[in-house]
């Protein structure tokens, strides 16, 4: 009988690894991927519809080009469970589905409950992360609207590691640009756990100083603990009260829920998933494969997209080379870039190229091989959106 692999999750990890297994197997193998939402909602670009410059339908593509054109099973629904070793999965529509490899790309899960008060603050609306792009986006856009001039937004920016290490400077510049245009009296206030920038941080500060004087402040070592709604303070752990009239406070991240309740997550305290870098197989489970945020990244290895596309690329050329008796590749190579706005059009990059080593088992950054722009250009904002449409296209279409 032909193998079957099925994937959880189809975000850029889990959509790019469905489409390039019935790829690299010539269509011999099938691929059934378990996704709740009909489109993918880009996490990259969506700072932009918060600084008003792009629209949610601008960053959704829709996943039935994986069943129109690569003939991947669609499944509409989420994983409750993963049994491993049965191989099986439970839908929680109820449905099982076996099979022979699994892909997991769930993503990240935000960790509510590690800050005093958010859990019912996130779940009343008062208090939004859009960590995750979707209607959280659009609810923070509108909180941003509703805000009088002269207020404050506050963005609470957890301790590495986190989705996306420049998102939260890039959302600063974002929101900032809006203030400047609409209501310039306005105060972005930048409330960092580590204790610098942690991307790009001499370019960011540049361009906060350069174009957004007076509106966007930075601190450094201001680790939240807690949000109080009613008097709109965030608390911290060594610092006084922060009060601000829009708080968008993301909570330390961890692999996506299904990935640590079956087990997965067997890193860093259970927070991320180990995997054997050659083949992205799970450390905890044979024959499933780890791939995206969730995993425990390797040494220069950002949560990115571009990486999580990258990683379902050598997983599904493992996954096929073992299914088809062939020879997994032995020298895989992965680039990331990940490209700021900082304002509607102009735009910095941070780029790598990293190399598998094999005495090592780890994936190294090639030298001398990545870089970073050396300040914001319009040019590279034609870049930015050029990416994004073909990552999107290299994973959904
Ligand atoms: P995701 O893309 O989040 O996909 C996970 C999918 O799994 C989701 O669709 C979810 O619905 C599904 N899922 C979860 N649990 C289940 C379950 N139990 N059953 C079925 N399905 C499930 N990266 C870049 O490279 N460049 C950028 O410019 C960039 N900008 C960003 C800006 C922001 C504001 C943010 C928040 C992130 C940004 N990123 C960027 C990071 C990027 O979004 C993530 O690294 C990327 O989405 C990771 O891919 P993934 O497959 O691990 O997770």
């Amino acid at each position: 009988s032909r193998p079957r692999v099925a994937v959880v999750g189809g975000g850029y990890g889990g959509a790019t690894a469905a489409k390039y297994v019935r790829l690299f197997s010539g269509h011999k193998v099938d691929v059934t991927l378990i996704e709740p939402q009909a489109a993918l909602i880009s996490c990259p670009m969506s700072n932009l519809v918060l600084g008003g410059s792009a629209t949610m339908q601008q960053i959704s593509t829709p996943i039935s080009g994986l069943a129109g054109r690569h003939g991947v099973t669609l499944v509409q629904d989420t994983v409750r469970a993963i049994d491993t070793a049965g191989k099986t999965l439970t839908l929680a529509g109820g449905r099982q589905i076996r099979w022979d490899k699994l892909v997991v790309s769930p993503g990240v899960d935000l960790q509510l409950d590690r800050i005093e008060g958010l859990p019912a603050a996130q779940a009343s609306g008062a208090v939004l992360q859009a960590w995750k792009a979707g209607p959280e986006t659009v609810a923070l856009r509108r909180q941003l609207e509703a805000m009088p001039d002269g207020g404050v937004y506050a963005l609470a920016i957890p301790e590495q590691p986190y989705r996306c290490p420049p998102g939260p400077y890039e959302r600063a510049c974002q929101v900032a640009f809006y203030f400047r245009n609409a209501k310039p009296k306005s105060k972005v206030l930048v409330l960092d756990a580590n204790p610098d920038v942690t991307s790009k941080g001499a370019l960011f500060k540049k361009v906060w100083a350069e174009q957004y004087p007076g509106i966007i402040e930075y601190r450094p070592s201001y680790k939240a603990l807690g949000v109080d709604v009613p008097n709109r303070r965030i608390r911290f752990d060594l610092q006084d009260d922060v009060r601000a009239d829009v708080m968008n406070v993301l909570p330390p991240m961890r692999a996506g829920v299904i990935a640590v309740q079956s087990g997965l997550a067997n890193q860093a305290s259970n927070r991320w998933c180990g995997v054997d870098y050659l083949t992205f197989e799970s450390t905890a489970a044979k024959d499933v494969h780890v791939v995206g945020d969730s995993i425990l990244a390797a040494s220069g290895m950002p949560k990115s997209a571009h990486m999580a596309n990258n990683h379902a690329k050598v997983a599904a050329a493992a996954i096929v080379a073992r299914l088809m008796g062939w020879e997994v590749p032995a020298a895989p190579m992965l680039t990331n870039t990940c490209y700021s706005f900082v304002d509607d059009k102009r735009v910095m990059h941070v780029a790598s190229v990293h190399e598998y080593a094999p005495a090592e088992k780890t994936w190294r950054v090639v030298q001398g091989s990545g870089g970073l722009s050396p300040g914001p250009t319009e040019l590279e904002g034609v870049y930015a959106w050029n990416w994004a449409r073909n990552i999107w296209a290299d994973a959904v279409a």
